[in-house]
């Protein structure tokens, strides 16, 4: 499955377990995407994000959440999408939280927040990654494409250095360092100065992402297939820098429809949803959706400033979702438009799709019944 972790033995278990269950899982997601807050000072020319209202997520719903993540042993929370998670000022007590339960935790931030002190608080907290938004390759390009006052590129590229640092002094391993480039028409001609840009400033990996219509509809940062063609062979030489859990770029960006913003192909409908017994999103105005799709109505499924997260989990109407997502052929059932045309986990879900094929049903039980007695 995507993920901005790599996955542990007793995540894949707890995932597998789910899968043999489905639809009516006993376990709880391995990750939470969680937005803790809507509000950001930057106003990238690809991001919907800051258009929105402002949404902040009050801080005892927080701390129920934690609760919930831990009954449920979820393993990974990723604090990202929607907003600056710096911005929140509950962040590091969020962070101190999720660490006291032993979940794994990741941050994506644009950098513009950070300082020494923050640096060597997250470190000291043992975040285990944090991302960086960068999608630029120099100065001019970062500002040309964050369009706000408060951008200090140089800033950014000395906070990874200091995280580098201060990893080093502590003689620890964490966090990770993440680049995330959102590959437009803007900055695609430059792909090999941005994952150089990645190299000098010492990411231990890149997160290439395309643009998605759904996060801000402005066709004009699509690729035509001439800068996608030349896009995927500068990609080459850059393969190992790039993140496995997310080596579904080139295929993404591959795909028929890929000039239209639409990054699957012809299978989407005959594919079921694995994305849903594995993963949740909650947004900070306390939605729940089963991934960070589109806000569509049909796939809100809950909203945790009203009900526990652990009820919303197992609730007849996320079971009812995950019974209409995993039945391939997706047509048949009333899914959601988006699911049926646009689903940006397509190659996720194709991966785990060809595996259960592969191994079968009865031997993906056996499997998981012999992790099981393994304890790991
Ligand atoms: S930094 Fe992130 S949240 Fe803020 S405007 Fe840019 S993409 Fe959107
Ligand atoms: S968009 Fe894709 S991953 Fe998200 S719920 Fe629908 S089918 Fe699943």
């Amino acid at each position: 499955m995507n993920s901005d972790f790599p996955m542990e033995a007793a995540e894949k278990l707890q995932f597998a377990m789910n899968l043999v269950s489905a639809p009516r899982i006993h376990k709880g997601p391995v990750q939470v995407s969680l937005d803790l807050t809507s509000r950001c000072h930057m106003n990238c020319i690809f991001c919907g994000a800051c258009k929105s209202k402002n949404e902040e997520m009050d801080f005892s719903t927080v701390m129920r959440l934690v609760r919930d993540f831990s009954l449920l042993k979820v393993r990974q929370v990723m604090i990202s999408g929607g907003g600056e998670p710096l911005l929140y000022p509950f962040l590091f007590d969020t962070i101190e939280e999720l660490k006291k339960k032993g979940i794994r935790v990741g941050i994506t931030t644009n950098g513009a927040e950070l300082d020494n002190s923050s640096i060597s608080r997250l470190i000291r907290l043992g975040v285990d990654l944090i991302i960086f938004s960068i999608s630029a390759y120099d100065e001019q390009s970062y500002v040309s494409i964050r369009k706000s006052a408060k951008v200090d590129f140089r800033l950014v590229v000395s906070s990874m250095a200091s995280i580098r640092a201060l990893r080093h002094r502590l003689n620890v391993i964490k966090p990770r360092i993440g680049n995330s480039h959102i590959v437009i028409k803007a900055n695609q001609a430059h792909l090999t100065d941005m994952m150089n840009l990645s190299k000098r400033s010492g990411a231990d990996f890149v997160h290439l992402q395309p643009h998605y219509l759904f996060v801000k509809h402005d066709e004009s940062l699509l690729l035509t297939k001439e800068e996608i063609l030349s896009v995927l062979r500068r990609l080459l030489p850059h393969e190992s820098a790039i993140h496995s859990g997310d080596d579904m770029y080139a295929k993404r960006i591959n795909s028929v429809f890929a000039t239209q913003g639409v990054y699957h192909n012809y299978l989407v409908q005959q594919v079921p949803c694995y994305f849903s017994v594995y993963s949740t999103k909650i947004r900070a105005d306390g939605r729940v959706y089963p991934c960070a799709c589109k806000r569509v109505p049909e796939m809100e499924l809950g909203n945790v400033r009203s009900e526990r997260f652990k009820e919303i989990w197992f609730s007849k109407r996320y079971t009812d979702f995950r019974i209409m997502a995993m039945i391939a052929s997706k047509k048949r059932y009333p899914l959601p438009d988006y699911c049926q045309n646009y689903c940006n986990y397509f190659y996720q879900n194709m991966k785990i799709f060809k595996r259960v094929n592969q191994l079968g049903y009865l031997k993906v039980k056996q499997k998981v019944n012999s992790l099981r007695l393994m304890k790991v």
